[in-house]
């Protein structure tokens, strides 16, 4: 008998079709309050489950019997709770390479945007607000040949530290839980205690996961370390951020400005008083978001689900203890 699966997010027809070869597949393109029921039931049927993220809480999947695997098309797994997981032997997989490229551009275009002030000043050009010869008031800051600070310079945060250091002559201070000796010997990058980046850094971006030890880690303290021309950038999650504490700060000019991907609440509410503040670039959560990129994420998480459901071959296993 073939193996159950649930698929619940979209992805192209070539995955679905390799799906079907192997699995009877049942697919969720959306799950909403209608479709919620059936969706738990049939991930509680199944032997794995292919999506972004979770859908509903970890722990509703408790009663599942056959369960062995979920592979997620994405690198964060904060959706998850894996210890649940872990006490049910379900195997999680997330990604490993496809969106680090992708998404270290996107961190780049908002430190771009942000330094530069691209989107206030296209809003401004729009209301017929360009007169005359831009002066002051309109300038922007520097990125080249500034400091660039990563908080977490795993893959995605060496993508970024390779854009600043070689494509724009920038200074690289970063922190991590380990050395990292390439990007040290590569980039010059240098690692350093979380404050003295804030206090160092003329660009800071965010590129580690949100964990308990991780969320808030940037808050009002943190944010006053920062220089007063200072600009954060958060691809990383919302949470990692005081959300309020940073709206503060760009109110008062404790820091420039930031560029962000990433909200405690996704999608950002529309009374966001974000929404309102010249002083920051919004991008819908976009790091990942190109075609070409969202389907080799998809192709590979469904390759990997493939391969442990049938050759039972594990791959960018979250909690390897199920598999001890
Ligand atoms: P990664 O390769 O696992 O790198 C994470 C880095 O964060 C590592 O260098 C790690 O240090 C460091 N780190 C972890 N906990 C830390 C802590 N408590 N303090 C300081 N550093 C810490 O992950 P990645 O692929 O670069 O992705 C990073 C995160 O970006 C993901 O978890 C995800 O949430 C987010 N992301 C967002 C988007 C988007 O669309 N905006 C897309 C992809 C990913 P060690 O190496 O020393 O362990």
């Amino acid at each position: 008998m073939k193996p159950k699966v649930v698929l619940y997010h979209p992805v192209p027809q070539a995955l679905r079709d390799e799906l079907s070869t192997h699995f009877v597949v049942s697919t969720f393109s959306k799950i909403t309050d209608d479709n919620r029921a059936e969706f738990i039931n049939a991930a509680l049927e199944a032997d794995g489950l292919i999506g972004m993220g979770l859908p509903i809480k970890t722990e509703e999947l408790r009663g599942a019997k056959r369960l062995r695997v979920i592979t997620t098309i994405s690198t964060g797994y904060d959706a998850f709770d894996v210890a649940e997981l872990t006490a049910n032997k379900v195997v999680l997989m997330n990604l490993y390479d496809p969106l680090t490229e992708t998404t270290a551009d996107l961190a780049f275009a908002l430190i771009m945007a942000a330094g530069r002030r691209i989107a206030e000043l296209d809003r401004r050009m729009r209301n017929g607000e360009w007169q005359k010869h831009v002066s002051t008031p309109w300038f922007g800051l520097d990125i080249h040949g500034k400091t660039l600070g990563i908080v977490g310079l795993g893959r995605i945060g060496a993508a970024i530290a390779r854009r600043g250091n070689l494509g724009c002559g920038m200074s690289i201070l970063y922190t991590a839980r380990s050395p990292k000796p390439e990007a040290e010997q590569k980039y010059g990058a240098r690692r350093c205690e979380l404050d003295e980046l804030l206090a160092q850094s003329d660009y800071v971006c965010l590129a580690l996961p949100l964990s308990a030890e991780t969320k808030h880690l940037i808050g009002a303290r943190e944010l006053k370390l920062m220089k007063p021309t200072g600009i954060l950038v958060n691809i990383a999650r919302g949470s990692v951020v005081d959300e309020p504490a940073l709206i503060q700060a760009l109110q008062h000019g404790t820091i420039h400005a930031a560029g962000l991907d990433v909200y405690e609440t996704e999608p950002l509410p529309t009374d966001s008083p974000l929404l309102q503040l010249d002083n920051v670039v919004l991008a819908p959560h976009i790091g990942s978001a190109t075609t070409q990129t969202r389907d080799a994420m998809a192709m590979y998480a469904g390759e990997s689900l493939i391969k442990f459901l049938l050759h039972g071959e594990a791959r960018n296993v979250v909690n390897p203890e199920v598999l001890a």
